[in-house]
């Protein structure tokens, strides 16, 4: 396996996988370019080195070639974060002539990938009626196809770098298949180098105690991460509204709390799970109430277990959060993912800014501390403490399903 600090780019063409997934408004115009900026210090490495650069990456969700998801309308702010020319292939297959002169400190970039179906590797336009035969027939269509997109992609190169981290967990033709092409010459970008570092830090050998984190509002939805986190982690705090499932296999009362029925059985067993294994759960057992789902309601703090009928539980009170606080100041890696309360709701955002407070206190005092999985990470952000904790994670979906322990196509195609 290469690295990009050390490979040398004189004179090679660098095809680069990007998330440039950005939200556009009706004029096209970007509204947040975040994506776009922390791709350029991979980007700029490639250049300054004397490379050149082939971007790829996708927009949007389109069924085939769609103006409204050409990757055209964010060219000229492409050109701009990079300070080179960016030259811009309106179709990917057939990009021969702009890859040919393309000249050492330039970019070019190609057209939206998912504007072919072979990029994903799935059938488009089938019969809603269509018979599983024909599914069939159409999957294997695709797949041959994507044996020559993979193939067309990969002429363009002399160099992979894969800097996507938010689609590691698909196995695309860009963010997986083509690295089998460059054996000697594939390597992480800076984005994917620290997610895969920050969230190794935490999976294999952490620094202990480890603690994690687990909230949301359901448990269906995190039942593989804290299956998979029992195995590693010292203690495990549950907030939100996962909460009550658990509450309720223990046989407490939780009036008209999200609860997931279906589920108590599985609480149960994480439960169990957890006994087994000595790992410590602390359920936030004292919880903010509402008699309402509304930022405006009539609130009380109770016990999880003994919520009158009519109230729900909003938030994670200040005594669980003093008893987290305990476990948490001793914790030399601390994992969140998941708000432990209604955050988005002013009343009830003041456990999930607690939380965010204590990762940052733990952090200044030494710990390892990772936030990942879409709204923790957004509560982070309204926190404004994303700079105070050791790592924020971008890539949602990736981020869950490495916690869940499986192994992410974009970062085995590179690692092997
Ligand atoms: P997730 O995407 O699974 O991490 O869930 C995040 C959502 O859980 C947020 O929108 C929160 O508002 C919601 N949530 C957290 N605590 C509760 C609660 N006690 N009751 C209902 N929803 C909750």
């Amino acid at each position: 396996m290469q690295n990009i600090d050390s490979y040398d780019f004189s004179g090679k063409k660098a095809i680069v996988r990007v998330d440039f997934n950005v939200p556009l408004n009706d004029s096209f115009q970007i509204t947040d370019d975040t994506r776009i900026r922390a791709a350029v210090p991979t980007l700029k490495k490639i250049l300054s080195g004397g490379g050149a650069v082939i971007i790829m990456s996708h927009l949007g969700r389109p069924k085939g070639p769609e103006d409204k998801f050409s990757l055209r309308h964010i060219r000229p702010r492409v050109e701009e974060l990079l300070g080179v020319p960016v030259h811009f292939a309106g179709d990917c297959m057939k990009a021969d002539a702009d890859v040919a002169s393309l000249k050492p400190g330039e970019a070019l970039l190609l057209e939206n990938l998912r504007f072919y179906a072979e990029e994903e590797g799935k059938p488009r336009g089938l019969a809603e009626d269509a018979s599983d035969e024909q599914k069939k027939e159409a999957k294997a269509v695709v797949k041959e196809r994507q044996k020559e997109f993979v193939r067309k992609l990969a002429s363009y190169a002399d160099c992979y770098v894969n800097d996507a981290f938010g689609t590691a967990h698909r196995a695309h033709a860009s963010t997986a298949l083509i690295a089998a092409y460059f054996p000697e010459d594939k390597m992480f970008g800076y984005i994917m180098e620290r997610e895969v570092a920050a969230i190794d830090r935490v999976m294999n050998n952490p620094a202990r105690p480890l603690s994690v984190i687990v909230g949301g509002a359901k448990v269906s939805s995190k039942i593989a991460i804290m299956e998979n986190l029992l195995d590693l982690a010292d203690n495990m705090l549950i907030g939100g509204g996962m909460v009550f499932t658990f509450v309720k296999a223990m046989g407490g009362s939780i009036g008209s709390s999200i609860v997931e029925d279906d589920f108590v059985d599985t609480a149960r067993r994480i439960m169990d799970k957890a006994k087994a294994k000595g790992v410590r759960i602390m359920l936030s057992d004292t919880v903010v109430i509402a008699d309402r789902f509304d930022a405006g309601a009539n609130v009380r703090t109770v016990r999880a277990d003994s919520i009158p009928d009519g109230w729900m539980g909003m938030d994670t009170a200040p005594e669980s959060i003093a008893e987290w606080k305990e476990v948490l100041s001793g914790s030399r890696t601390i994992l969140w993912n998941g708000p432990v309360g209604v955050f988005e709701m002013e009343p009830f955002a003041k456990g999930t800014e607690a939380v965010a407070g204590l990762l940052a206190e733990a952090t200044s005092n030494g710990a390892f501390t990772l936030v990942g999985g879409g709204d923790s990470v957004a509560a982070v952000n309204k926190m404004g403490c994303a700079d105070k904790v050791s790592y924020v994670s971008t890539g949602g979906g990736a981020m869950l399903e490495y916690l869940e322990g499986k192994e992410l196509p974009g970062i085995k195609a590179i690692k092997g």
